[in-house]
């Protein structure tokens, strides 16, 4: 096949439409109308073959499924509703049009569980597949879950039990949750590189620590120690002063910004870190 007949394929299953998306596939850019109520969150995100994935252990519909999951786990993590998303790839030797088929194939059905609509992408090749998803959420005016909202005396939660991707099936992007957080939750983020690196980030921003008091939920099979710092878990992370939908790990303090200690044990950040791991 020629990379035209892909993409016409492509164009083909990607079926989910989005209001506000005048123009999607097909031209040299998509066009994008946003209503005067809303504002946009974006987020673009990396996959790539031997850092977050092996080819030969991986099939590729659960790849293709797996490299949007990232990507709107970050929109849920803002409270946002996906609208539309941009997807590119570069092949490798080792993959063809097939595999290229299957791992769109896998993606699109996500995207359509979901109602998000693909709006364009690129398509090219390299020594190793890269595939890099941008996502386009909305959320109401002034409504994003932001890191920076924490306060002291608000209780942590976390959306399901943690232990990183060794231990889990499948990423499930918890928007629904994220969306029901709004104008609740006082801080989010998606735990993509481990509770205690993503956990800090958090308290960072929010210029706050924060001390973990109750036992932690450990997907079963995973250490605490997996619990703590594995990367790729995907679920949410967030802070509230009222009582909220989820699993209460702790409590947001006064301290040196960003200090985490875990039953009274100084936690440091030991999760993923792309400079630190290559
Ligand atoms: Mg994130």
């Amino acid at each position: 096949v020629t990379e035209d007949e892909l993409i016409a394929r492509i164009r083909r299953l990607a079926t989910s439409r989005t209001r506000g998306l005048e123009l999607g596939i097909g031209d040299d850019c998509a066009i994008f109308r946003p209503s005067a109520r809303e504002e946009l969150v974006f987020t673009t995100d990396l996959f790539l073959e031997d850092i977050h994935f092996r080819l030969a252990e991986s099939d590729a519909a659960a790849l293709g499924r797996r490299a949007l999951a990232r990507s709107l786990s970050d929109i849920a993590a803002m409270g946002a509703r996906p609208r539309f998303f941009l997807f590119s790839l570069a092949l490798s030797p080792r993959t063809d049009a097939g595999w290229v088929e299957k791992f769109y194939r896998g993606a699109l059905a996500l995207a359509k569980s979901v109602k998000v609509a693909l709006a364009g992408g690129d398509l090219s090749h390299s020594g190793r597949v890269v595939c890099d998803v941008m996502v386009c959420g909305s959320v109401a005016r002034g409504k994003a879950l932001r890191r920076d909202g924490a306060r002291p005396d608000d209780v942590i939660y976390v959306s399901g039990p943690l232990g990183g991707w060794q231990h889990r099936g499948e990423i499930e992007p918890r928007l629904e949750l994220g969306r029901r957080l709004v104008g609740k939750a006082t801080a989010a983020i998606d735990i993509s590189d481990g509770l205690s690196t993503d956990l800090r980030r958090l308290c960072v921003a929010s210029g706050v620590a924060a001390e973990l008091d109750r036992p932690l939920p450990v997907v079963e099979g995973a250490s605490l120690d997996e619990a703590l710092h594995a990367g790729e878990d995907y679920e949410l992370l967030y802070t509230a002063g009222r009582h909220v939908p989820g699993i209460p790990i702790g409590r947001i303090v006064r301290g040196r910004r960003g200090k985490i200690t875990f039953m009274g044990l100084n936690v440091p950040p030991r999760g993923y870190d792309h400079l630190r791991h290559r």
